[in-house]
Parts: structure tokens; sequence; C-alpha cells
């Protein structure tokens, strides 16, 4: 049995655009996975947090592998894109969110899901919005409006995949 997930991804160091379509590519790797959809880039303020812009997507995968494997599976790849935590929202190289894991509801030590902050973000809201717009309330989106968040242009999208 699979389960569609989605997952958040973020960069704002080096090249970001590069790292998330790289990230793309680990997502697809990952065992027992496979990437059923992928947002626009978007470009955003850090919010929160130092640094340059990010640069977000969100992407859908179907899997069979537990929210906790899951959740692994994604730190794993952000450790293989040389993420260090010198401190807390620190600039990162790769950032990845497990936003939602079919309609499971997750508290753990380790794992919150629905991810707890999901709402409050344009920067989650707009990309999961491009390909999963049931799961994101008019209001949510309405009330980050003053977030920025930007769209790359799609021409500059397909260069970086
Ligand atoms: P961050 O610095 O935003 O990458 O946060 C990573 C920490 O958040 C890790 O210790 C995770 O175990 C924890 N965490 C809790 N819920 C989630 C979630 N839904 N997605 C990713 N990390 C989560």
């Amino acid at each position: 049995m699979t389960v569609a997930a989605f997952v958040g991804l973020g960069a704002n160091l080096g090249d970001a655009r590069a790292t998330l379509a790289w990230a793309v590519r680990q997502l697809a790797a990952m065992p027992s996975t496979t990437v059923t959809a992928r947002s626009r880039f978007y470009r955003s303020a850090p919010l929160e947090a130092d640094g340059p812009d990010y640069v977000n997507a969100v992407a859908r995968v179907e899997t069979a592998l537990t929210a906790p494997a899951l959740l692994r599976a994604l730190q794993a790849i952000e450790h293989a894109a040389g993420r260090t935590r010198p401190y807390w929202h620190a600039p990162r190289t790769l950032d990845l969110d497990l936003l939602l894991y079919g309609r499971g509801r997750i508290w753990s030590a380790e794992l919150t899901v629905p991810h707890p902050r999901m709402l409050e973000r344009a920067f989650v809201l707009a990309p999961l919005h491009d390909i999963a717009p049931e799961w994101v309330p008019a209001a949510a989106l309405a009330a980050v409006a003053d977030q920025m968040c930007v769209p790359l242009e799609e021409s500059d999208d397909r260069r970086a995949c």
C-alpha cells in the first residue's frame, strides 16, 4: 500500500535552485517512492531567519515508506546536501519538511504531521496550491498574502532541472 505525501523544499545558500532540482531527483531515488508532482519554484524572503532569499517548492510523492522512515530519508538527503545547523534558523543549504502524509496525524518526539506551521507560510502554501489546491484553504492563502513569495520563471525552472 502506498500513501501520497507532500514534501516542502527550501534552500538559501549556494545555487539554491540547482540544489532543489537535485533534491527532487533524490526524492525520486528514495526506496519504494515515486515523485508524482512538483510545484513551480518560488523565491521567498527569509521568515524569522537570516541570509539571502530562499528558493522553495513542494513535491508530491507516492511512497510505501512509513512516515518516520520517510522523515529519516529526507534527513539523509539534507545531510548529503551538506547541511549544518550552527544555530536555530541559520541559513541552510537544503531544508526538507514532511508537510502531509496522506490524511495521517502524527504527534511524536521526532515528527508532527501535518507540519504545524505550514498554514502560516506563503512559501509552503503557494507551491502546495500549484499541485494540491484542495489542501490549501483560501483563507490561509489570503492570510499570508503579505509574505513575499513569487514564482520563478518557468523557463528558468526547466533550465534548473
Ligand atoms: P528543521 O530545522 O526545520 O529542519 O527541523 C528539523 C526537526 O524538526 C527535526 O528534529 C525533526 O525531527 C523535527 N520535525 C518535526 N516534525 C517535522 C516534520 N513534519 N517535517 C520535518 N521535520 C520535522
